[in-house]
């Protein structure tokens, strides 16, 4: 018998799978906090931390029913959740969904984890924005699919560049990813950008995904369309959203799918969506209790948005703030809770993006994340979450300006 010790290597379909935010940059900052230090982290969109507490009501009916949650559920989800996701696309005029089409997940992740399995084959093409939320990219490439970058541009408020959309389909192509309100850019759609997108998506017959997980965020009265109102009856649409942003449970992992268009002719495509459904049994049953709770009130969202709440509020603050740092542009955003702003790297001498992370993180002992995480291609951008109190902003961005004042990065 061999007894030669062995390695216990990780398969080969992850060595191009990238999810960076909770990269090296996090793995240093881990390190300097068990040696003492505290860290301020900047780098994840998790409201609880920055005390944003989930509304009374959602607690008291997920409480109320945890007696009831102990069995597995039907793989899609609960019919009261599934009901009221239907009944709430209805108030944004999206007709035609039936709660037989709508997917319940531990999270928007593990549905678009789901859902891109059940549909890419190997050399299949899906566009995704350049910058995306990482997890897109990850998951056409985890997929066996192949991700394919379209821009999004910074100087047009960083929507996304039809032409660039449509130069790049192939016979390949199988469909769009729109991330509305989009994270990192925090850019929200005007219905014209979403008409585009629909458009080419019919003339090729594509499938548009929509993450819409932002969607209740929105700044200075910019209005959200949801994709699929725009998309009707021609244009399969899956729309993603959830609990975790909006509704401040991002721990209960609570999310939903829901399909709409022609679901006729997707029906095998939903039948392995079904079938990948069946396999994880179903998502966290006291999670989809929160559901009906939390789509059936106005859960103090609005307030929190204005520029007198606290998301409004740390979101100027922010802008203004970074904006006045030499050597830093920034777009504003319109909803989400981040900011990609830009770095002057020829006066930085910034060539790696991640180092400039590990620098200020070292440094400064804020964490941010770089921004070729969200696969952008130059090393000219990171991400701010806006989430913490305006006092800790206002620090963290005049400690922010101090270095970059100072800054150069090494050769
Ligand atoms: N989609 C986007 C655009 C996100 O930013 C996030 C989390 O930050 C997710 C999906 C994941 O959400 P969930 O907590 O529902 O898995």
């Amino acid at each position: 018998m061999n007894s030669l010790p062995r390695r216990y290597d990780q398969s080969q379909k992850l060595s191009d799978v990238l999810y960076d935010i909770r990269g090296p940059v996090l793995d240093e900052a881990e390190r300097m906090e068990a040696e003492g230090h505290r860290i301020l982290k900047l780098n994840i969109g998790n409201p609880a931390p920055f005390g944003f507490e989930c509304p009374d009501s959602i607690l008291v009916d997920m409480i109320a029913h945890l007696p009831t949650a102990q069995g597995y559920s039907d793989s899609r989800g609960i019919p009261s959740a599934r009901r009221a996701v239907v009944q709430y696309y209805e108030t944004r005029g999206i007709d035609g969904l039936d709660a037989d089409d709508v997917y319940l997940g531990n999270g928007v992740s593990e549905l678009i984890t789901l859902s891109l399995q059940a549909l890419c084959d190997p050399g299949d093409e899906i566009l995704v924005p350049t910058p995306d939320y990482p997890l897109w990219t990850a998951s056409v490439t985890l997929s066996g699919g192949t991700p394919v970058h379209y821009e999004c541009d910074e100087q047009a408020g960083w929507l996304p560049d039809l032409d660039d959309i449509a130069a790049k389909i192939t016979d390949r192509t199988r469909g769009i990813v729109v991330i509305n309100p989009n994270n990192p850019t925090g850019a929200v759609y005007p219905r014209e950008v979403l008409e585009g997108i629909v458009r080419i998506a019919r003339e090729h017959g594509l499938i548009v995904f929509s993450d819409e997980i932002y969607e209740k965020i929105t700044y200075h009265g910019a209005e959200m369309v949801n994709t699929a109102q725009v998309a009707g009856d021609e244009v399969l649409c899956l729309t993603y959203s959830g609990l975790s942003k909006a509704y401040r449970i991002a721990g209960y992992r609570s999310g939903w799918l829901a399909i709409t268009g022609p679901k006729g002719q997707a029906a095998s495509y939903i039948e392995g969506i079904r079938l990948l459904a069946n396999m994880r049994m179903c998502a966290n049953v006291p999670g989809q209790h929160a559901i009906q709770a939390a789509l059936g009130g106005r859960q103090s969202i609005e307030e929190l948005v204005l520029p007198t709440g606290r998301l409004g509020a740390q979101m100027d603050l922010s802008l203004e703030k970074l904006n006045a740092i030499d050597g830093i542009e920034c777009q504003p955003a319109h909803g989400a809770l981040y900011l990609f702003p830009k770095l002057d790297v020829e006066r930085f001498g910034i060539v790696d993006d991640e180092r400039f992370a590990l620098d200020l993180l070292r440094e400064q002992k804020i964490l941010v994340s770089h921004g070729s995480a969200f696969n952008w291609a130059r090393p000219d951008h990171f991400r701010l979450v806006t989430l913490p109190s305006v006092e800790v902003l206002d620090e963290a961005l005049n400690r922010l300006g101090d270095f970059l004042s100072g800054y150069r990065q090494q050769a």
